[in-house]
């Protein structure tokens, strides 16, 4: 057969690259970036080319299993669809839907399917409880969003191509690529900056890849983000560098945050801190002063114990700064096809409010919906009303990535009846009576669902199914679907996956013509359910395209966007740079920004505690590697060649006081765990902080993971308190675990 070319955009992470796949006879032959795509214009990372050996990967599940006898065995679609039903029907008759959850994981939002009706499932299902990767991720963020401007997912991003001073703490595109910022080739966008004469700054207490590249590193120590923040506050204010701008008129709560912040000055933070308060005045008044400037803050400001008031303070300091809503500063995207998953629960149209009801065993208030994913484990192991017997895992590995990651392993075997949707039997869900495995991403249609909406520009991509799917596989959105019957007491032989999928699309037609300002608000729901086309996601994509902003809007706009017209256009669409979007976007009961919610401000107590707080000896925070992706990555032998990347990373001087050296096998112990990992000696470290990548430990009997066995690494969770947290948003602080080290072979510490 002829080799053919396919357009294509990764799925893999929030950079999105346009790329070219060249096929034969059924195989990815080779994968090059796409110099055409009007979005990354020829880049690609090394992750983007093995899309091929995921296609083909061996271990990768096309068909159902159903363990047997403590054994997994291959099952058609209606054997484990009966079997579902048989195991989640005995739960529910004898608990009710109480007894059964479900954990969404990460991969979901980058797939086509998942991504557009995991929300379906939820709603649809009626299951009380969820739990998800999101409270091990960007949660403080959602916290601020919902509060500081009425969306949990209205969260503002750095204006990357426009800015002359982009400050960033606690992340490192180098490796992520980016993180709630979607933009292609972000080394390559720092180095503009600092070609056309601007400046870049990396807050982070480890000299990171993205570090190296910039005008300067300024260490912190981990979890004292926040209280930085608020001294850099406290000068604004002092120095009088506070400038709104236009956007006086659209902010309340400013007088709260200068009497709040008066006592963090940089002299009160510095020792905590580490960060001299000459530093800190100099940052602030550089950033003041600066023409264009953004505050980026990431995932180490997230996943700490003080996770949503640094989000918050990175969020205050571009709108004191006068950087915020403006081009070069912090900006919001404004999405060719917005996502669904942004549109604001009508209960809390009045304003959010947290802790509406507490988790059974630990009592942990729930947060937009969530409590702590480290809950689950106590939820399913702890006997009573309410336990959790039934449990259906979405493109998820807690085990792996789950805080006290023994406790959940320890718990999963406990339960009457596990699901996973999932293309691997990994150390999750070898615990599951039933896996459904969903198509390969090269079968599926793609356009990204939820990441353009913290785009750098207001863009689009749509790409084609690659491949066939085998006949007679469904397609996640279908298992989905299947499940939410399942769980609504349906049988398996008796489920119309197409209705249920017309029911639930015309359910969200309803619910957009209701609002009020939408470009379908007051028609009737009927006519524009007539008038769409095609079902699945796709038929929610050419909707999301038609109502949003340059879309035909069902008949208002002949002219405008839909999926036809993204079709013909497999290069992208790009409508163009940022634009200002407040007032417009925001949705607080009071049509302000709340510079001051009293639920974040509460938490200063917290923090002026952690600034009397005397605290020694080491503490631990992640990382991760432009060739993993948390732990989804490691079963591609072409990303695992090279040295072992899963190491502990420990400063000379700190080996030299451990007893320590490079390649030695050092223990190290938390609260919670132990264990023993070689030791790579870096002066990337600060002094008295050591670093392990996340999402390894495939070391699990029972998994079908053959690459990855062989390069196991270890689970740096076993480490991670569950209850140590963010107390406002219930995020997992994966970073600054207080943690022991010693040299394992020397018996090392005890324990
Ligand atoms: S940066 Fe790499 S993983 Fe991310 S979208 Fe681009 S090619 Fe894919």
């Amino acid at each position: 057969m002829e080799q053919e070319t396919h357009i294509r955009t990764c799925h893999l992470c929030e950079a999105m690259c346009g790329l070219r796949v060249e096929t034969r006879d059924g195989r990815v032959e080779k994968i090059r970036s796409n110099p055409d795509d009007v979005w990354s214009k020829g880049y690609l990372c090394p992750k983007g080319t093995v899309l091929g050996a995921l296609h083909h990967d061996p271990d990768r599940l096309r068909t159902p299993l159903i363990r047997r006898g403590g054994e997994f065995k291959e099952a058609s679609w209606e054997e484990a669809f009966r079997e579902i039903e048989r195991r989640l029907g005995t739960v529910i008759d004898s608990h009710g839907l109480d007894a059964v959850s479900s954990y969404i994981g990460n991969p979901t939002a980058h797939n086509f399917s998942l991504s557009r009706y995991v929300g379906a499932f939820i709603a649809m299902s009626g299951i009380p409880r969820i739990y998800s990767a999101g409270t091990v991720d960007q949660w403080p963020k959602n916290v601020t969003g919902a509060l500081m401007y009425g969306g949990m997912w209205t969260i503002p991003t750095p204006d990357i191509d426009r800015t002359d001073f982009l400050i960033i703490m606690g992340a490192n595109p180098q490796a992520s690529q980016g993180s709630l910022l979607a933009t292609p080739d972000f080394m390559g966008k720092l180095r503009a900056i600092r070609k056309r004469g601007g400046r870049v700054v990396v807050i982070d207490p480890r000299r990171t890849g993205t570090a190296d590249a910039a005008d300067e590193w300024l260490p912190i120590q981990p979890g004292t983000d926040a209280a930085f923040l608020l001294a850099i506050v406290q000068v604004l204010f002092e120095e009088g560098l506070v400038d709104l701008g236009r956007l006086g008129e659209h902010v309340q709560g400013l007088e709260d945050v200068r009497a709040l912040c008066r006592e963090f000055t940089p002299e009160a933070v510095a020792a905590t801190c580490r960060v001299s308060a000459d530093k800190i005045r100099g940052l602030a008044r550089d950033f003041a002063e600066a023409e264009t400037g953004a505050l980026y803050g990431r995932i180490g400001t997230c996943n700490q114990e003080f996770g949503t008031l640094a989000s918050w303070l990175v969020d205050v300091v571009n709108i004191l700064a006068g950087k915020f809503d403006r081009p070069g500063g912090l900006m919001f995207s404004n999405p060719i096809a917005p996502s669904m998953t942004t549109l604001r629960p009508p209960e809390f149209a009045e304003g959010w409010s947290f802790g509406r009801w507490k988790s059974r065993v630990r009592g942990a208030p729930e947060v937009l919906g969530q409590v702590p994913v480290s809950c689950l484990a106590e939820e399913i192991a702890t006997p009573g009303e309410g336990q959790i017997r039934a449990l259906i895992t979405i493109a998820g590995n807690p085990v792996l990535s789950a805080p006290d990651a023994a406790k959940l392993d320890a718990a999963l075997p406990g339960l009457d009846c596990m699901v996973a949707v999932d293309n691997y039997l990994n150390e999750t869900t070898r615990h599951a009576h039933v896996i459904l495995p969903g198509l390969s991403p090269l079968e599926q249609p793609h356009y990204d669902e939820l990441l353009w909406s913290w785009a750098v520009r207001n863009a689009g991509k749509y790409s084609p199914p690659l491949f066939e799917p085998e006949p007679g596989r469904p397609h996640e959105w279908q298992i989905l679907l299947a499940l939410s019957a399942l769980l609504q007491g349906q049988k398996a032989d008796d489920i119309d996956t197409d209705l249920l999928d017309d029911l639930f699309f015309a359910g969200l037609v309803a619910t957009l013509t209701a609002l009020p300002h939408t470009s379908i608000a007051g028609r009737d729901p009927g006519e524009v359910v007539a008038l769409a086309e095609g079902k699945g996601p796709e038929r929610m994509l050419d909707f999301a395209l038609r109502i949003g902003p340059w879309g035909e809007g069902y008949g208002k706009n002949p002219k405008g966007m839909t999926l036809e017209i993204m079709k013909r256009s497999p290069n992208g669409v790009d409508m163009g740079a940022l634009e200002s979007r407040i007032p417009e976007v925001l949705d607080t009961p009071d049509g302000k920004i709340d510079l001051a919610p009293d639920y974040v401000c509460g938490d200063l107590d917290r923090l002026r505690g952690r600034l009397g707080e005397e605290r020694e000896g080491a503490v631990l925070v992640s990382r991760r590697h432009i060739r993993s992706n948390n732990s989804w990555m490691h079963n591609v032998a072409e990303l695992m060649t090279g040295k072992d990347r899963c190491t502990l990373l420990v400063h000379p001087e700190d080996a030299a006081r451990w007893g320590l050296v490079a390649g030695a096998s050092a223990k190290v112990r938390s609260e919670v765990g132990s264990l023993i990992v070689p030791v790579e000696l870096s002066d990337e470290m600060m002094i008295g902080v050591v670093s392990l990548p996340h999402g390894w430990g495939h070391d699990k009997k029972g998994t079908r993971l053959g690459v990855a066995a062989r390069n196991a690494g270890v689970c740096s969770n076993i480490l991670a308190p569950g209850t140590f947290v963010d107390v406002l948003s219930g995020n997992a602080a994966v970073n600054g675990i207080p943690v022991q080290i010693g040299l394992a072979s020397a018996g090392g510490i005890e324990g």
